[in-house]
């Protein structure tokens, strides 16, 4: 078992899913996403390489093929994985990784990697928000919205698998919550233990 931690962060469209790993990326040391890979295109203001790395259906199947992807899922059309090399390089430097994944993605994770992740769903305050906060949030079309909306009930069906549930209502209070995860993990005894050792000279 590797000594960095693993959080799998999953959500319907619209949760606030993105903001919130973002808050949390930006907030502590040592936490950091493993760049996605997918076949959709870029959005304006997406950087290849920083946002996702953007790449081609032929070479998304070359990779599913020969094992490069720890999960793999179509979301919305569109394909997307978590790098094997990419998220296995980020933990053995001991780095703290947030997976921003889908549900198929995480139900993955937690078949091959058991022990590792701490799953945490995002949910919205109702569906109701959910459409809303996609609207306002302006990259979608009607059409595109409707088909998030009806990926979301789908997605919510299986928040109760996982381990940790915020529901996002309040942004500030969701942050807070989301923050004592991650800092009651980096409490746990496998995470201090060499230092406590270090420090007061234990075996
Ligand atoms: P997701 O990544 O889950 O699809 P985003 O993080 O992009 O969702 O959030 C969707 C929209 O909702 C954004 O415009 C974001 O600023 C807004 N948002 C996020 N959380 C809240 C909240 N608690 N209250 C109100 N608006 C929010
Ligand atoms: P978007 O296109 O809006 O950036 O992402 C659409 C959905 O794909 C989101 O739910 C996001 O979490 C999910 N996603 C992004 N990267 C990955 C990935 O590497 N694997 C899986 N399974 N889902 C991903």
């Amino acid at each position: 078992m590797s000594r960095a931690s693993l959080f799998i962060v999953s959500a319907p469209s619209g949760a606030g899913k993105s903001t919130l790993s973002n808050m949390a990326v930006d907030h502590f040391d040592g936490l950091e996403f493993s760049v996605s890979y997918t076949t959709r295109d870029p959005r304006e203001g997406e950087t290849d390489g920083v946002h996702y790395n953007f790449i081609d259906k032929a070479r998304f199947d070359e990779m599913a093929s020969s094992g490069g992807f720890v999960e793999y899922a179509s979301v919305h059309g569109n394909n997307y994985g978590t790098g094997r090399s990419d998220l296995m390089a980020l933990l053995d430097a001991g780095t703290d990784v947030l997976l921003d994944i889908d549900v198929q993605g995480a139900e993955q994770i937690r078949a091959s990697m058991e022990g590792e992740g701490i799953f945490i769903f995002i949910l919205p305050p109702s569906i109701y928000e959910c459409g809303a906060r996609l609207k306002k949030r302006g990259l979608d079309d009607d059409e595109a919205i409707e088909m998030r909306l009806k990926g979301a009930v789908a997605e919510i069906s299986k928040c109760l698998d996982y381990e940790f549930i915020i529901i996002n209502d309040d942004l500030k209070e969701s942050f807070e919550r989301l923050k004592s995860i991650v800092l009651a993990e980096r409490t746990r005894r496998r995470r201090v233990e060499s230092k406590v050792k270090e420090i007061f000279n234990l075996s």
